[in-house]
Order: C-alpha cells, then sequence, then structure tokens
C-alpha cells in the first residue's frame, strides 16, 4: 500500500528521535512492500528562524495533502521570550486546529521489563499496565463561553462553562468504542454526572452510542473515583473516553504512572482528516543533540500511524513487539536505564528497534 506521511522533526531531540522513527518505517516498508512516501515540513522554532512563523502555510498545506502527520516536538528556551501566539507551541496549536482533531489518544503503557520505573508499588503494577486513554480535544470547558462579571456583592466574578453537543460526544465515544473492540473490549466513561448536567448528556449519549457495539462492555466513573483508581487498581482499566478537562488533568496522571516519559506515544484523530502522531514529551533542550534521548516514545507514535491512520494492524504489532524484545534483552536509553542495563545512544536504539523488526519478520 503507498501512503503520504508529513515528517516535521521540529527543535532540541525532535530531529534525532524522528530520524529513528522514520528508520524503523522505512524497515517497515521494506520488509511489507509498502510505499510511504515521507515529505519533511518546518514547524516550531526551526521554522520562527527560517521563516518568522511557528507554522507556516505551506507546512499546513503538505499536513492536509497528506494521510498522516508524524510530529518530533518543538520549543526551547531561544524562543521562551516570543509573545505567545509567536512561540513555537502556537504552531501546534494552530496545526490541531488546521486538521480539526478531537480526539487525543494517550496509551499509557507500563512494560513489565520498566515496571521499576513505575511509582507505582510492584504488587499494584503486576505483570504490568496497558491502559489508553482518549481524551475529547476540541469541545467542553476549555472552548466554552468565558468572561468576567463586575460589580456582584461579592466583588468581581469570572465564569468558564463546560458545553458539550450530543454530536460531539457521540464522534467521541465511537472513536473510544472502536478502539476498544481492537483491544480488551472494554470502555470507562469518566464523568461528574452526579453534579454537572452536561456529565449526564455525556452519559445518555455514550450509553446509546455503546449499543452500536455490543460486545464491548461499558462502565462508568466519576472523575475523582477515577483518579483515586488509576493508582489503587490501574489493572482494571482498558479504554477510559472523557471530556476534554478530565481527559487533560488524568491522561497526565495515567502517564506519570508509568514512570517513563521518553517511552509514551499519542495521536490525535480528526474526522477524514490525517491523524498527528507524536510522543507526548517536549523537545527536552537540556540534552539535545547528544544522543542522549530516548527514540521509544516517536517509533511507538510511528506504529499507532500504522494502526490508526492506515489500518496496518500487523505492521503496527511488529514495532511495538520489537520494542519489548529490545527492552527484555537489556538494552535501555539512560532515562529508564537501571542497574546493569545495556545503555545505549538514540541512535543505538533506534537501530536495535529496526534490527528486531527485520528479525520478528524473517
Ligand atoms: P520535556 O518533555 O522536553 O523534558 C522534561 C524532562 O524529560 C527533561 O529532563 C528531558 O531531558 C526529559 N525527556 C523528555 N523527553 C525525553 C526523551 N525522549 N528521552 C530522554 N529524556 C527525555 O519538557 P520541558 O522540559 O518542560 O519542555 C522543554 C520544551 O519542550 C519547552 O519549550 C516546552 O514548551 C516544549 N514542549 C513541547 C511539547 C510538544 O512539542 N508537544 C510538549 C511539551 C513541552
Amino acid at each position: 500500500m503507498k501512503f503520504d506521511i508529513a515528517v516535521l522533526p521540529g527543535d532540541g531531540i525532535g530531529p534525532e528521535i524522528i530520524n529513528q522513527a522514520v528508520n524503523v518505517l522505512k524497515k517497515i516498508a521494506e520488509i511489507y512492500g509498502h510505499e510511504f512516501n515521507m515529505r519533511e515540513g518546518l514547524m516550531g522554532g526551526c521554522s520562527i528562524d527560517e521563516c518568522g512563523e511557528p507554522l507556516p502555510g505551506e507546512t499546513l498545506k503538505l499536513c492536509k495533502s497528506s494521510d498522516a502527520v508524524l510530529l518530533g516536538a518543538v520549543g526551547g528556551p531561544k524562543w521562551d521570550s516570543l509573545p505567545g501566539d509567536k512561540r513555537p507551541e502556537a504552531g501546534l496549536l494552530g496545526l490541531r486546529a488546521g486538521l480539526e482533531l478531537f480526539a487525543n489518544l494517550r496509551p499509557a503503557v507500563i512494560y513489565t521489563a520498566l515496571k521499576d520505573a513505575s511509582p507505582l508499588r510492584a504488587d499494584i503494577v503486576k505483570d504490568g499496565i496497558d491502559i489508553m486513554v482518549v481524551r475529547e480535544l476540541t469541545g467542553g470547558i476549555y472552548f466554552g463561553k468565558r468572561g468576567r462579571v463586575n460589580g456582584g456583592p461579592m466583588g468581581e466574578s469570572a465564569f468558564d462553562t463546560e458545553v458539550y453537543s450530543v454530536a460531539e460526544v457521540e464522534r467521541i465515544a465511537r472513536v473510544a468504542f472502536e478502539i476498544a473492540m481492537k483491544r480488551r473490549k472494554v470502555v470507562t466513561s469518566v464523568d461528574k454526572a452526579n453534579v454537572l448536567e452536561s456529565s449526564r448528556l455525556w452519559r445518555e449519549v455514550v450509553i446509546r452510542v455503546s449499543g452500536e457495539y455490543p460486545e464491548v462492555s461499558l462502565n462508568h466513573m466519576y472523575v475523582d473515583n477515577a483518579a483515586m483508581q488509576l493508582i489503587r487498581n490501574p489493572e482494571q482499566f482498558d479504554v477510559i473516553v472523557t471530556t476534554n478537562i478530565f481527559g487533560d488533568i488524568l491522561s497526565d496522571e495515567a502517564s506519570m504512572i508509568t514512570g517513563s516519559i521518553g517511552m509514551l506515544p499519542s495521536a490525535s484523530l480528526g474526522k477524514g482528516k490525517p491523524g498527528l502522531y507524536e510522543p507526548i514529551h517536549g523537545s527536552a533542550p537540556d540534552i539535545a543533540g547528544q544522543n542522549k534521548a530516548n527514540p521509544i516514545a516517536a517509533i511507538l507514535s510511528a506504529a499507532m500511524m500504522l494502526r490508526y491512520s492506515f489500518g496496518l494492524e500487523t505492521e503496527a504489532a511488529s514495532i511495538e513487539s520489537a520494542v519489548v524484545n529490545v527492552l527484555n534483552k537489556g538494552y535501555r536509553t539512560a532515562d529508564i536505564a537501571s542497574k546493569g542495563a545495556k545503555v545505549v545512544g538514540t541512535y543505538e536504539m533506534g537501530q536495535l528497534v529496526a534490527d528486531e523488526v527485520e528479525s520478528l519478520n524473517s
């Protein structure tokens, strides 16, 4: 099969880790007979330096005309003093808006080989944890009506509004159920339906959509309980689907229980538009250009791209198995290294994963 991929390496460690993801994709193309047409674009600080803006029209056009976008990371101290809308991160917001990405997928996986990195106790982590948080990305309180009111009995006040329409909840619920169908077939919908009207609508709609997926079991959890259960018994979760603000908080909590930021990929999906795939970490300026960054989050982001944008499940699973095998053989980048580990650099780790993909398929 043939796919166009827009590749945006970005700043800091972005180019180093994306190079490794691209190499693994080339290996997959070679083994499975696909054609990945990878075209690079400028975004973030490097783009500000070259053409004065974080997301040039040309880059957005490139992304829109591709089947998927693979992004490294943007930002760094060099551009920190610029005004908000001129900063590298503004490019990211522009890209998300331009591609109308409404679903954010954040897996939180604790690999057996890395379970010591988790801040959770071994008897809680057991043999590993594998949760997918599906966060609604374009609605809710971050986009609802807000303002300030002067002159009330208590002085000035401010308000933000949580608003969800049936259509918005339906489309994010469908994404969650579709993903659950490819996993362990359990969806936990997180809301605050004991207090919020928007949550009551959310719950009604999720229940209705669940009727289309009789194989998936659905349960509901209040957000305060979900925050607690993620620490107490994370094993119970498969797919968590939730609103923008609750997802913002819970996806960070879920990723922190894995204990290794350099390992976590993410995807943002829209309807009928290219998806955006990127590691959850930033540009790590403290280790940029030193061959120290962990490329696994970027490599796993490429695997998510194969699965969710191209429907190449076997190829995606092959990358994920290769990562597990390399970790099981004791190889680690410095960020995840414990005593006795074989510590390798960014390039070497990428090469090890690519070689493992090859040997898994030979
Ligand atoms: P960061 O994620 O870049 O780094 C936090 C810490 O984790 C650092 O110590 C770093 O060395 C380490 N780290 C991150 N990724 C790693 C990897 N792959 N391998 C090994 N170690 C890794 O977060 P920060 O320091 O808060 O931000 C740095 C810059 O990145 C800022 O300009 C910020 O705005 C930007 N940022 C960008 C994105 C994005 O592009 N999506 C996300 C977050 C932060």
